[in-house]
């Protein structure tokens, strides 16, 4: 249930896949809501989840942050354009009106999160307005949400949904494809 990618950092892979970064304390994403006890007993088989103290969302689509609730004492994090998404158009920005309607979170600007220096945030608009992807240069991991699921750069994230910015991708993925990476950890496994 709970895979070991590196050393600290773990996969738990459902609808949409959740990570864990054990050293650092930070989860990335929250799953879809078909998954909630898939991912309560993988994150409890190492750590209590009220000990984790920040959650990174790539994206507030619902199979993305569903299973906040987990997550008791955390800070939640997203970018502040994703953020004013959700303020513009809440439906259009978690597509799916259970988890829209439940979703009262406080999200902070992930600008204003303190990240070790070898944890870069880099913004990837494209398969949503605020999308954004998460860079471990110590370890080259690349955490690419909705935004790519392949190491060839072939599949990549849907540009039509209602708060999609198609004209944005392909800047987004050059500035992936100058990353060195060895591991992708993608937001689903297709
Ligand atoms: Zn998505």
């Amino acid at each position: 249930m709970l895979e070991k990618i590196v050393d600290g950092i773990y996969k738990i892979e459902g609808e949409s896949n959740v990570y864990f970064l054990s050293k650092e304390n930070i989860i990335i994403d929250c799953g879809s809501p078909s998954d909630y006890l898939l991912i309560l007993t993988s994150i409890s088989s190492i750590i209590d989840p009220k000990e984790i103290k920040t959650v990174i969302f790539t994206h507030l689509h619902y199979d993305h942050i569903a299973n906040w609730k987990i997550f008791t004492n955390a800070k939640f994090y997203a970018s502040k354009k994703e953020i004013e998404s959700l303020g513009n158009n809440r439906f259009g920005t978690i597509l799916l009106t259970e988890v829209a309607d439940n979703f009262n979170l406080k999200l902070n600007d992930i600008s204003s999160l303190d990240l070790p220096d070898y944890l870069t945030i880099i913004e990837t608009p494209g398969h949503t307005i605020g999308s954004i992807c998460l860079y471990d240069s110590k370890r080259k991991v690349l955490f690419s949400g909705d935004t790519l699921f392949d190491t060839d750069f072939e599949f990549i994230g849907r540009m039509d949904l209602p708060n999609s910015l198609p004209k944005e991708m392909p800047l987004s993925l050059e500035k992936l494809k100058k990353l060195d990476f060895d591991f992708l950890c993608s937001g689903h496994d297709y």
